[in-house]
């Protein structure tokens, strides 16, 4: 049961955004609910969990063993006929990588949990099984959240409400906010996880319309002699599913002898919003964050280190928000997403148009053109690789 019938905030979704929203907010004394409709954190996996140290870091998380599943040093990037850019920080940096990692590949069942319990640690409170259904406004002046639990409908009170439900956003819907995609703007993602495939510590990204159009394949240590080897594709650019081009990249690409001892322990899949940030993130008595916002980097599809950092901001926003004691109106909600173009919009809205410059070009200069650009992002001089 619900501690109360009415919060400061309420925070729809409980995947990075939602949880590290509600830890900051939380974190200032602010009586904050998080409802995640999920029975279980983080399941099922819809996600290959890649992230940088540095995101970590900049959402003031030690990293530990109980949610790293594969430590990173690096990357290698392939062209469609194999040729490849290696970027390995133990041999481009030894001297701060021969020891710690630059990135990890992070379990994100037991990332989702440890980031809910740490906001339930500074004080949220938190429930699962429990969807959001609908959003209304009271003539009181509060916003008001029903709340399906196991069949019954709570009405819950709240100074402002944060939707951070996800690709599928419904948050933003009830409330006019534009966020609908286009489907050329989905990458929609199939990765099997799997056992027998050989990795070295890099992720690696394999370019070419051949393979995945429109987006990339992926060959990920998973740690314990586990690999996820995935892709994402535009279904508006490919009369095949991403089951199709998965198989025909494990069976039929330059890799395929790679994956001839491999047996598939799991399958996972989801769609990766890669479109401009949302114009408008906020309305009266609402704020959207991480995939909801479409906080999501367009050019590698990465969205959980945008998602922790836009959590930090709509956290700390909120926390210097509701000691003004001031009504939640648009244009007072509008700073949390000037914060936010300040720390992340900027690099992201160019990095959106590069994805479409890129893939405004006929074949074969789109495939040079990715390649190209990948193998350059994650380069130590690059001034994306923290995006
Ligand atoms: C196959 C795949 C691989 C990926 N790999 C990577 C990667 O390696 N690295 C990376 O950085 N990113 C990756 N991403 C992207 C990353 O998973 C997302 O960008 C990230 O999870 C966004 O976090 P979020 O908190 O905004 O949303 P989500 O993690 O989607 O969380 C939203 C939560 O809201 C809940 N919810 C939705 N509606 C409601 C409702 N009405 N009521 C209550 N709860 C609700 C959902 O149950 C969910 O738990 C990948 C995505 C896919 C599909």
């Amino acid at each position: 049961m619900f501690s109360s019938d009415e919060y400061d905030v309420v925070v729809i979704g409980g995947g990075p955004a939602g949880s590290t929203t509600a830890r900051y907010v939380a974190e200032t004394g602010a009586r904050v609910l998080l409802v995640d409709k999920r029975q279980e954190l983080g399941a099922p996996i819809q996600c290959s969990g890649a992230l940088s140290a540095h995101a970590l870091h900049g959402a003031d998380i030690s990293p530990t063993e109980e949610f790293i599943s594969a430590p990173i040093y690096g990357f290698r990037v392939y062209d469609a006929g194999g040729n490849s850019t290696r970027i390995d920080y133990r041999e481009l940096k030894p001297e701060e990588y021969s020891s710690q990692p630059l990135g990890y590949v992070v379990d994100r069942r037991r990332f989702d949990r440890f980031l809910v319990n740490q906001a339930q640690q500074v004080g949220a409170e938190v429930h699962l099984k429990t969807e959001a259904v609908s959003l209304l406004f009271r003539e009181d002046g509060k916003a008001e959240v029903e709340l399906k639990q196991f069949n019954t409908v709570h009405r819950i009170c709240a100074t402002v409400v944060v939707g951070a439900d996800g690709i599928q956003s419904q948050v933003g819907k009830w409330v006019g906010l534009r966020t609908h995609i286009r489907l050329s703007e989905i990458a929609s993602c199939l990765q099997y996880v799997v056992e027998g495939v050989e990795t070295e510590g890099l992720l690696e990204i394999i370019t070419g319309h051949q393979w995945a159009p429109g987006g990339y394949a992926w060959i990920f240590p998973k740690g314990n002699g586990y690999a996820e080897v995935g892709l994402g594709v535009i279904r508006s650019i490919t009369d095949k599913d991403a089951r199709w081009h998965l198989e025909n990249f494990l069976n039929h690409s330059p890799w395929a002898d790679r994956f001839q001892k491999a047996h598939v322990v799991e399958v996972q899949g989801g769609g990766v919003p890669l479109a401009a940030p949302l114009k408008q993130q906020f309305t009266d008595h609402v704020i959207l964050v991480g995939d909801a916002a479409r906080h999501v980097n367009p050019i590698t599809g990465g969205g959980i280190h945008t998602a922790l950092e836009s959590g930090k901001i709509a956290g700390e926003f909120l926390g210097d928000f509701l000691k003004k004691g001031i009504s939640p109106t648009a244009e007072h909600l509008s700073e949390y997403q000037q914060r936010w173009e300040e720390a992340q919009g900027k690099m992201m809205r160019k990095l959106y148009q590069l994805k479409r410059s890129i893939f405004r070009n006929p074949l074969p200069e789109r495939d040079t053109l990715l390649y190209q650009t990948l193998a350059s992002y994650f380069h130590p001089d690059s001034e994306f690789k923290k995006v």
